[in-house]
């Protein structure tokens, strides 16, 4: 069988594609139907030579190009990649098994919204002017070099554009290890920049596990390090960064609280659960996985839940009727499924699913557990997978109190017809993206990141240029200099 995923190689370096297979194989599997579709190499000492050679090479000469010249090449990316948008979602079906039906309207098209987004603000980004009497300061915003983009599986087209949107957009070159789990759509961002016009070496992608990802970080030629993945991985990436005082995104996990309270719309807020939990098979990092409801809605919110649950289309991924597809891995599966079991064996009500389902591929039942209680593991640890766990309570105090106390801090969310209740408990939950009334909205407009272990920095919106640039300040006298001696 034929599988138009067979990448032209494993990495792209300086403009083109570029292969040795002395590296580790890494084996691209379909999760749809745990066929193995193509084979990447993980980066050697020498691919990675070349890679961040060619970066810190190329970086200067972009940075001297004006905004609007950076930011037209961006755009007209952003247009090539809505161009192929389907071609582009078939492919990341193929990486992550993510249904076309959600594939063709959010991954290829928020990739190429970061980059029309931060193309069209590549011209106005300035520094400032700052009057002292006669004389003044000036800041130059400077980009910081050559930054290293490392992502996580879920999302491989749209993180490779968040990281490299803003990066391009202030000058910088960006070198993307994508997760080796999802290696294949990255190459296609790189492909499509190239083709609009991007000079060779600015975006650089190669292949490789964590190892390689922890060689770029410790390489002294650079200067950022933004990451997507898990907290554990975080700490490590963020503590060898800081070894090299270099800059860092960390767009890491969550545990995140989803409050319901009895005057909420039903239909809505178990609309917000099922975005927030179910979407993308349950791998997306922002969901509200402990879903509080307040008592007196409890029992009709899990009957509508329970009830719209069982329209999801589970099959095909490639079959644009499909709502629900497979885990991205065997592994991934299964880690879910031990949670499953914990669950089971702490006594949570297993209200729907709970089972891998009867066919090939990595697929489960969407999952929900009621009465769950917060020391249980499934209300505390993130499970990255379809598993909602509904917990009860009675006040707001109480609510808001169980909702903060996580480590984590990425996503929360309310339901309420209560305009000033939303905002008073909004304002209230720990967490950097939040909703009012809905459930995982993630516009390039707006900022996106996480507090407490869920990470630092932002993407997206006007905030990521501070991530990717620095400001120079410049003092100038226009008299003479009063040394004392
Ligand atoms: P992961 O932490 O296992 O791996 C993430 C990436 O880091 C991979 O590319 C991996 O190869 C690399 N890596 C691993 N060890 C490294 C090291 N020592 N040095 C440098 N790089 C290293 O995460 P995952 O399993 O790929 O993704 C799932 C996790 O990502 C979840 O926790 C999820 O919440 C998180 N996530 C967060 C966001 C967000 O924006 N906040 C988005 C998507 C996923």
């Amino acid at each position: 069988m034929t599988y138009p995923t067979q990448p032209t190689a494993s990495h792209f370096i300086d403009g083109t594609y570029v292969e040795d297979t002395n590296g580790t194989p890494i084996a691209v599997i379909y999760p749809a139907s745990g066929e193995q579709i193509a084979t990447v190499y993980a980066a050697t000492p020498k691919i990675v030579e070349q890679a961040l050679a060619s970066a810190k090479r190329a970086q200067k000469h972009w940075a001297a190009l004006s905004g609007t010249e950076r930011g037209r090449v961006l755009r007209r990316a952003a247009d090539i990649m809505r161009e192929r948008n389907h071609d582009l979602s078939v492919l990341e079906t193929y990486d992550t098994g993510k249904p076309y039906q959600e594939t063709i309207a959010v991954d290829a098209t928020s990739g190429a919204d970061a980059l029309e987004y931060f193309g069209g603000l590549a011209g106005s980004l300035t520094g400032e002017h700052i009057q002292l009497g006669e004389d003044w300061v000036y800041t130059r915003r400077e980009p910081l070099g050559v930054c290293v983009g490392i992502g996580a599986w879920n999302y491989p087209t749209q993180i490779a554009c968040w990281k490299g949107a803003p990066a391009l957009a202030c000058g910088n070159a960006m070198l993307f290890k994508p997760s080796e789990t999802t290696p294949l759509c990255a190459l296609k961002v790189a492909e499509i920049l190239h083709e609009a016009g991007l000079p060779a070496g600015i975006y650089n992608v190669i292949q490789g596990l964590g190892e390689v990802g922890a060689s770029l970080v410790s390489d002294p030629r650079v200067a950022k390090v933004s990451l997507t993945g898990s907290v554990p991985t975080g700490k490590k990436v963020y503590a060898a960064a800081a070894a090299g005082m270099k800059h860092v995104t960390m767009e890491l996990g969550g545990k995140s609280p989803l409050l319901i309270f009895d005057d909420a719309d039903l239909d809505n807020a178990v609309g917000g659960a099922i975005l927030g939990n179910f979407y993308s098979s349950g791998q997306v990092c922002s969901n509200g996985t402990r879903v509080f409801v307040q008592k007196g809605i409890k029992e009709a919110f899990l009957k509508r839940l329970t009830e719209r649950l069982a329209n999801a289309v589970i099959g095909d991924p490639l079959d644009e009727a499909t709502s629900f597809g497979p885990m991205v891995s065997e592994r991934q599966m299964n880690i879910v499924l031990d949670y499953i079991e914990q669950g089971k064996a702490e006594g949570a009500r297993l209200v729907t699913g709970g089972e891998r389902i009867d066919r090939e591929g990595f697929y489960l039942q969407p999952t929900v557990f009621a009465d769950v209680k917060d020391d249980m593991v499934i209300a505390r640890e993130e499970i990255f997978g379809p598993v909602m766990a509904v917990l009860d309570f009675e006040t707001e105090e109480d609510a808001i109190a169980r909702a903060n106390a996580t480590e984590f801090g990425l996503s929360a969310g309310v339901f309420t017809s209560d305009l000033s209740r939303g905002h008073r408990v909004i304002a209230q939950l720990e967490a950097g993206s939040c909703f009012i009334n809905s459930y995982n909205d993630a516009p390039v407009e707006a900022p996106f990141g996480g507090t407490k272990m869920s990470g630092v920095g932002r993407e997206n919106s006007k905030d990521a240029i501070n991530n990717y640039s620095e400001l120079k300040s410049v003092y100038v006298r226009m008299g003479d200099v009063e040394a004392p001696y």
